[in-house]
């Protein structure tokens, strides 16, 4: 079937409206991968069109999509793909949760930027937990640490929302985050960006795995 091509860019070649708030519909409700590719190529490419979607997004961050049904672009929406109860080994379990991670591709990029620019700036903040990638059961213990005597902000997100936002004092900058209760902090992929207070942040990645209590316990 032949599908109508929809206007995606404006006039001066960028993301119009809709396609921001599209891309944005799609962190939200974790189908990245679902979006037209050129949206998804544009967003990767371009800085100011992400801009623009980290913009949107920060002001939908209350807005709760969870109970949302359908969706016009992306038709009906169905729960997350569930863990398998059968997989017993940690390593399976973090291979399977990259698999279906919602990556988002401007925080990937970010990401990327921060690896190729390690060697040219020294970062003002020294991270030794958590680990890059790594895969969490009970909790994640965060612990930097800085020269500054500015207090560290520490944000904490998933798909859908921003889970933690908390300030750390510099001389001991460490936070312990406990995933509880289940439901906010569901298996998946994790953000986190700390910042000294106005400066620019660092951004790491870990995985989560939080199975549903047992109903009859
Ligand atoms: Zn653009």
């Amino acid at each position: 079937m032949k599908v109508n091509k929809k206007n995606r860019l404006n006039e001066a070649g960028h993301l119009n409206a809709s396609s921001v708030s599209l891309y944005v519909d799609a962190i939200k409700l974790n189908l990245i991968d679902r979006l037209p590719e050129e949206i998804y190529q544009h967003a990767l490419e371009c800085l100011s069109c992400s801009a623009e979607i980290l913009q949107l997004e920060s002001l939908l961050e209350g807005e709760d999509y969870s109970q949302m049904s359908d969706h016009p672009f992306f038709g009906k929406l169905h729960s997350q793909v569930l863990i398998s109860d059968n997989m017993d080994s940690l390593d399976s379990i973090l291979e399977q949760l990259k698999e279906e991670a919602a990556t988002i591709p401007v925080y990937e990029r970010l990401l990327e930027e921060q690896v190729t620019y390690r060697n040219v700036y020294t970062p003002v903040i020294k991270v030794d937990s958590p680990g890059a990638e790594k895969l969490y059961t009970n909790q994640v213990n965060f612990k930097f640490a800085t020269e500054s005597d500015k207090p560290v902000t520490l944000i904490v997100e998933n798909h859908q929302e921003r889970v933690l936002k908390t300030t750390l004092d510099p001389n001991d900058a460490s936070y312990s985050l406990q995933f509880n209760p289940y439901d906010k902090f569901p298996s998946g992929l994790y953000y986190w960006k700390a910042a000294l207070k106005g400066g620019k942040p660092i951004l790491g990645k870990f995985y989560v795995y939080n199975p549903k209590p047992s109903a009859e316990a």
